[in-house]
C-alpha cells in the first residue's frame, strides 16, 4: 500500500510545478499498470526510493482570484480528506500572504501529517520567506525549488519523518531483508525494528559483557553496577532464559545482560569452550553494545577476534576493555600496540573504541562507559539523504565505479534505509556486476565522511528499474 499526497497551497506558489516534478520523468517512473483501476486524478510519483500517489489538485482554483473562492476551498478539503500526507506549499520568494494562513488553518484542523514545502527557495530573498513560514505552525519548512529540482533529498527525508518508515515504505519495501542479504555483511537483524530516527537517551541502553574465562568480566560488572545491587531482582529478559539487570550509569539507564550463568558454567572446565560461545551469542543478541573484556597481560587470541567478528556480523557494536591494566609495566607502549592490533585485526568496523581499565581498582571505567555511549550514538546515527548525495557526488567525481565488460557501472543515489546499525541502499545500474571491492570502498568512505567509527555499516545495492 502506497500513500497519497495532496499538494495544497494558494495559487502561484508552484503546486503544479512541484506536481510535475514528482510525477514527471525526471524522478518518477510513471507506470499506469493495466488492471489497476486508477483514479484519473491520482498520479504515480516517485521521490528517490519512495513510491506514492499524488492527488492532482490542478484546476481547483479560479485563475486570478485574489481571495479564496468557495469552490476551491471545498476541493481542497476533499483532497486533504483523501490524502495520507499533505505537502503544504508556500512561496518563499514572495513570503506569506493572508491566503497562506487560511489554507494552513484548514490543513492544521485536518490533523493529517504535513510537510511544509518552502518553494522557490533558490530565489533571492527566499530566506525571509523561509523564516516566516515557521509562523504557520506546520513544523520546519523544507527549502525546495520545484522548478530547478533542488532540495528533493531533504523533501524525501521529511516525508519519511512525517509518516514514519513503516508507512512511508509500505509493504513492498523490506530494507532489513535486503540489507541482511547484502554480501558486505551477512547477519540476521534482530535489533528493535521500530528504531527511533533520532538518538533517544531516555531508553535503556542494552549492554552485554563478554570475554574469555578469567578476563575479569564479573569483576568488571560488579565494579560497574556496584556490589550491593548485583543481580538483585533479576527479571526475565527477551528470551525465556536470558536475564537482565537494570541499572543506572551517571543518570543513563542501562540494561545489562547477566552473565552470571556464563560464569557458573565456565567452572566446568571440560565444557568451557562450547558453553562460553553459546552464552556469548545469546548475550550478543540481547545487546546493542557488547563490551569485550580482554586480559591485557595475555595477547589477543583467535577467540577474541572471533567474538568481535560475531558481534559485528550480528549488527551489534563492540567496545573493547583492556582489563588488568594495573598489572602493566609500560602502559603507553602497550596501549599503542594493542590499538594498532585492533585496527589491523578488525578492519570490518574500523575505529573500534578500545579502553584500558582496571576492574579491580575501578580505574578507566568512566572512560569505558563514555566509549560505550559514544559508540551507541554512532550505532543509532542517521545521515540525511541530502548529505549522502553530496558525498556521493564527490565520490563519483574522484573515484567512480569501474567499467565491467566495457560498460561503466552507474551509481545513481544513496539513502540511509535504517539505523542500529546504519544501513544504506545504493541505487545503481547493475548491482550484480558491482565489485565487492568497490562496495567496501563506499562503506569505508561513508564511515570516514560521516564519522561512524567502530560500528557495522551495511550496504545493499539495488537497481533503479
Ligand atoms: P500553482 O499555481 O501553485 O500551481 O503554481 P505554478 O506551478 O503554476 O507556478 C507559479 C509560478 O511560479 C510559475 O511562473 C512557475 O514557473 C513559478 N515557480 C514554480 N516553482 C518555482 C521555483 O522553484 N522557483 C521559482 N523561482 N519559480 C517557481
Ligand atoms: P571472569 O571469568 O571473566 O568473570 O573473570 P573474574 O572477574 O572472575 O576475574 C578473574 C580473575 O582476575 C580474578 O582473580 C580477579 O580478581 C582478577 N581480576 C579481574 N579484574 C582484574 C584487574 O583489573 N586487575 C587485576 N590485577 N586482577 C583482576
Amino acid at each position: 500500500m502506497s500513500f497519497k499526497v495532496a499538494i495544497i497551497g494558494r495559487p502561484n506558489v508552484g503546486k503544479s510545478t512541484l506536481f510535475n516534478r514528482l510525477v514527471g520523468r525526471k524522478l518518477a517512473l510513471v507506470d499506469d499498470t493495466p488492471g489497476v483501476t486508477r483514479d484519473r486524478r491520482v498520479h504515480a510519483a516517485k521521490l528517490y526510493d519512495l513510491a506514492f500517489d499524488v492527488i492532482d489538485t490542478a484546476g481547483f482554483e479560479d485563475a486570478g482570484a485574489a481571495t479564496l473562492p468557495g469552490r476551491m476551498r471545498v476541493q481542497t478539503e476533499i483532497a486533504i480528506r483523501e490524502a495520507d500526507l499533505i505537502f503544504f506549499t508556500i512561496d518563499a520568494k514572495s513570503g506569506l500572504l493572508p491566503d497562506d494562513r487560511t489554507f494552513a488553518e484548514i490543513v492544521r484542523k485536518s490533523g493529517k501529517p504535513v510537510v511544509l514545502v518552502a518553494n522557490k527557495a533558490e530565489a533571492k530573498g527566499a530566506q525571509g520567506g523561509m523564516l516566516e513560514a515557521w509562523e504557520l505552525g506546520l513544523g520546519e519548512p523544507i527549502p525546495v525549488s520545484a522548478e530547478h529540482g533542488q532540495g528533493l533529498p531533504d523533501l524525501r527525508d521529511a516525508v519519511v519523518a512525517a509518516l514514519g518508515e513503516e508507512r512511508a515504505f509500505g509493504e513492498e519495501e523490506d530494507e532489513d531483508e535486503e540489507i541482511a542479504a547484502s554480501e558486505v555483511l551477512i547477519g540476521e537483524d534482530i535489533a528493535d525494528p521500530d528504531a527511533e530516527p533520532t538518538y533517544d537517551d531516555t531508553k535503556p541502553m542494552r549492554i552485554a559483557v563478554v570475554g574469555r574465562p578469567n578476563a575479569g568480566k564479573s569483576t568488571l560488572i560488579n565494579a560497574l553496577i556496584g556490589e550491593e545491587r548485583l543481580l538483585t531482582g533479576p527479571e526475565a529478559g527477551i528470551t525465556r532464559d536470558s536475564i537482565s539487570v537494570d541499572w543506572d550509569w551517571r543518570g543513563r539507564r542501562v540494561k545489562l545482560f547477566d552473565t552470571a550463568g556464563m560464569r557458573r558454567k565456565a567452572r566446568i572446565h571440560e565444557k568451557l569452550e562450547v558453553m562460553s560461545v553459546q552464552d556469548g551469542l545469546r548475550a550478543i543478541r540481547f545487546a546493542e553494545i557488547v563490551i569485550i573484556v580482554l586480559d591485557a597481560t595475555i595477547p589477543f587470541e583467535k577467540q577474541d577476534l572471533q567474538i568481535a567478528d560475531l558481534i559485528i556480523r550480528e549488527g551489534r557494536a563492540p567496545v573493547i576493555a583492556f582489563n588488568k591494566w594495573d598489572l602493566i609495566d609500560r602502559p603507553q607502549e602497550l596501549l599503542a600496540e594493542l590499538r594498532e592490533k585492533t585496527e589491523r585485526l578488525l578492519p570490518q568496523a574500523r575505529g573500534i573504541q578500545a579502553v584500558p581499565v582496571s576492574a579491580e581498582t575501578g580505574r578507566g571505567l568512566d572512560k569505558l562507559m563514555d566509549a560505550v555511549i559514544r559508540t551507541h550514538k554512532v550505532w543509532n546515527s542517521r545521515v540525511s539523504t541530502g548529505k549522502l548525495n553530496r558525498w556521493l557526488e564527490g565520490i563519483l567525481a574522484h573515484h567512480p565505479p569501474p567499467a565491467v565488460a566495457g560498460r561503466r557501472l552507474k551509481v545513481k543515489y544513496v539513502t540511509q534505509a535504517k539505523t542500529r546499525p546504519p544501513g544504506f541502499v545504493v541505487q545503481c545500474s547493475r548491482p550484480d556486476a558491482m565489485p565487492q571491492s568497490y562496495v567496501r570502498y563506499l562503506s569505508n568512505s561513508l564511515r570516514e565522511a560521516f564519522d561512524m567509527p567502530g560500528v557495522p555499516i551495511r550496504i545493499a545495492l539495488r537497481t533503479s528499474d
